[in-house]
C-alpha cells in the first residue's frame, strides 16, 4: 500500500485525506520535516498560499520538501498547492515562497474573488467522462512550459497540468465525491514504482 503524505499545515487537507483513504492508500499528515520520510507521494492542498508559505518556512518543511520534489517525489498540487509548486507566481505577496518545481506561470486569484467561485464540468485526459471541477479564488495558469502536459482546459485556459513527477490543478478535485483525479495521481505513483 503506498504511503501518501498530505501537507497539513493549513487548508483543505482533510478532504484530500478522505479521498485518498477511499482509494486504499495509507495517508500521513505532514507537519514537520521528518513526516516526509519514506513517502511515495505528497499532496499539497488548496487553502491560502500566503499562510501556507509562512507555515512551510516556520515548520522547516519548505527546504526538505522542495528538495524531495526536485529529486522526483510524486506530487499533486491543487489550487493554492499549484501556486506553491509554480516557478512563476504573479500577484503574490513579496515574501511568499514557492518550491518552484513546475514550469508554469500562475496568477493568484486570477479567476476573481470568492463570489466569482464556480464549478463546471471539464474533460480531463485519462478520465472517460467529464469531471466536476470546483474553482474557489483559483489561480489562473497563464503560461505553460514546453515540458508540461496540459490535461484539462476551461475556456481555452489550462486548468490541470502534469510534468514528470507533478500533477496540478487550479481547481479542487477533493471537494466532490468523485475520486478519479486522485486516482490519476495514484496511477502516476504506481507507474513510477514499477519503473524503479
Ligand atoms: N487564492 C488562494 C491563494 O492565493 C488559493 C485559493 C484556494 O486554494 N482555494 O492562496
Amino acid at each position: 500500500m503506498p504511503i501518501v503524505g498530505v501537507l497539513a499545515l493549513q487548508g483543505a487537507f482533510h478532504a484530500h485525506a478522505r479521498a485518498l483513504k477511499q482509494l486504499n492508500v495509507e495517508v500521513r499528515e505532514v507537519r514537520l520535516p521528518h513526516d516526509l520520510d519514506g513517502l511515495d507521494g505528497i499532496v499539497m492542498p488548496g487553502g491560502e498560499s500566503t499562510t501556507m508559505s509562512q507555515l512551510l518556512l516556520s515548520s522547516g518543511v519548505f527546504d526538505v520538501l522542495t528538495q524531495r520534489i526536485a529529486d522526483g517525489l510524486l506530487t499533486m498540487g491543487t489550487c493554492a498547492g499549484l501556486i506553491l509548486l509554480a516557478e512563476r507566481v504573479l500577484d503574490a505577496r513579496p515574501d511568499q515562497v514557492s518550491c518552484s518545481v513546475l514550469d508554469v506561470t500562475v496568477r493568484r486569484n486570477g479567476y476573481g474573488r470568492q463570489i466569482n467561485s464556480f464549478e463546471t464540468d471539464i474533460a480531463v485526459t485519462g478520465l472517460e467522462t467529464p469531471f466536476t471541477a470546483v474553482f474557489i479564488r483559483a489561480p489562473i495558469i497563464e503560461e505553460v512550459g514546453s515540458g508540461v502536459e496540459i490535461l484539462a482546459v476551461h475556456n481555452g485556459v489550462p486548468v490541470a497540468v502534469a510534468s514528470q513527477n507533478i500533477l496540478a490543478a487550479s481547481f479542487h478535485p477533493e471537494l466532490t465525491s468523485d475520486v478519479r483525479f486522485h486516482e490519476l495521481f495514484l496511477h502516476m505513483i504506481s507507474s513510477a514504482s514499477t519503473v524503479r
